[in-house]
């Protein structure tokens, strides 16, 4: 389904257009977390292979790995790796044709002067380039109670609804662990903090949905990372009954609320099709992009061990220039990125429809 969007960084008005083209055709984007240049442009030429938009996303580990690891302060690294990235981003994604929209990812109740620093940083974007830095940042406020969750969300939400920006809240539990970020799991538990409750979605939305754009990540068993299976079960019928709530009771259209599936990666094709139906609209990848990227340097690495000893064979002087320059064995990372994310785009039904054709 063909629309006017321009292709490049898309916030407010054009990142609605795209999740509804998204809604309205059955399909859903994978966000996938980044650290560096290279994960970004893998992420860029992946979507322009596919044809289709994506979500390029920064966690606060991820941010401040953009920034450098030795920058000397940790959480300016944070702010500014983000800024660099979203910058990096800002150029870029115009020239690979696709809508690209830029969210980071999961902000608990101490990174929360993370998030302002950010949103401050899009207002000073804004007033220049009347568009934000960035089209959506996360609060995961999953560990304090509903009210407080939701009056530090509206609150957050009142400011960038100002300059066209998005929040994604967090209610349930996403289990595992994402940057430090997240819960443990409890082998033979109940796990019942896993699934989110939908009293608690109509409540976001009652309180949310007056201020501005929104969206839920809701929880109905998913994981972060790659668990061995059992622990938990996933019952993406959740998500069904959440909607289903708040149409009848706001006499909405189906699936009113934008809902996002963090821990996608191991998820079987046939739950996340299914989730898709049910509204979702963002699935979160990190697990699985991060060891496609490894497995393919691990296996180049493999292949040409001695080009990772020595410059020059010790034996016959052959040299190992043209197998040691990182450009050789990142770019092997990157193509790794790119063919796993072709999997993800397939099983959310994203090939072959990016908004901006
Ligand atoms: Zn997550």
């Amino acid at each position: 389904m063909a629309t006017n969007i321009r292709p490049g960084v898309v916030t407010g008005k054009a990142y609605q257009a795209v999740i509804e083209a998204a809604k309205a055709g059955g399909y859903a984007l994978p966000a996938v977390n980044v650290v560096g240049t290279d994960s970004v442009n893998a992420v860029l030429e992946a979507a322009a292979q596919a044809k289709s938009d994506v979500i390029i996303q920064l966690s606060n580990g991820g941010a401040q790995f953009f920034a450098g690891k030795g920058f000397p302060d940790s959480f300016e690294a944070k702010v500014l790796g983000a800024v660099s990235c979203a910058q990096h981003v800002h150029l870029m994604a115009e020239h690979y044709g696709v809508c690209v929209a830029l969210h980071t990812d999961h902000a608990n109740k101490g990174l929360i002067p993370w998030v302002d620093a950010l949103v401050g940083h899009s207002e000073r974007h804004f007033e220049q380039h009347g568009k934000p830095l960035f089209s959506s940042h996360m609060l995961d406020l999953s560990e304090e109670s509903l009210e407080e969750n939701l009056s530090l969300s509206a609150a957050m939400l009142e400011r960038m609804a100002k300059i066209d920006m998005s929040l994604e809240i967090e209610l349930g539990v996403t289990g595992g662990e994402e940057d430090g970020v997240g819960h443990e799991l409890e082998e033979g538990a109940d796990n019942s903090h896993l699934y989110t409750q939908p009293s608690e979605v109509l409540a976001a939305y009652k309180r949310l949905s007056p201020i501005g754009h929104f969206s839920v990540a809701a929880s109905f068993g998913n994981v972060h990372g790659v668990y061995k299976p059992g622990n938990v079960e996933l019952r993406p019928e959740i998500l069904k009954h959440s909607q289903a709530l708040i149409e009848s009771t706001y006499s909405t259209a189906a699936n009113p609320l934008h809902l996002v599936f963090h821990g996608g990666s191991g998820s079987e094709p046939d739950k996340i099709a299914e989730a898709v139906s049910y509204g979702v609209f963002k699935m979160n990848i990190d697990t699985d992009t991060q060891f496609a990227f490894a497995h393919a340097v691990g296996e180049y690495v493999k292949a040409n061990g001695k080009a990772f000893a020595h410059q020059i064979d010790p034996e016959d002087g052959t040299p190992y220039k043209k197998k040691y320059d990182p450009r050789k064995w990142l770019r092997v990372g990157e193509q790794g990125i790119v063919e796993r994310l072709q999997q993800a785009f397939a099983d959310l039904g994203a090939t072959g429809r990016s908004a901006a054709l």
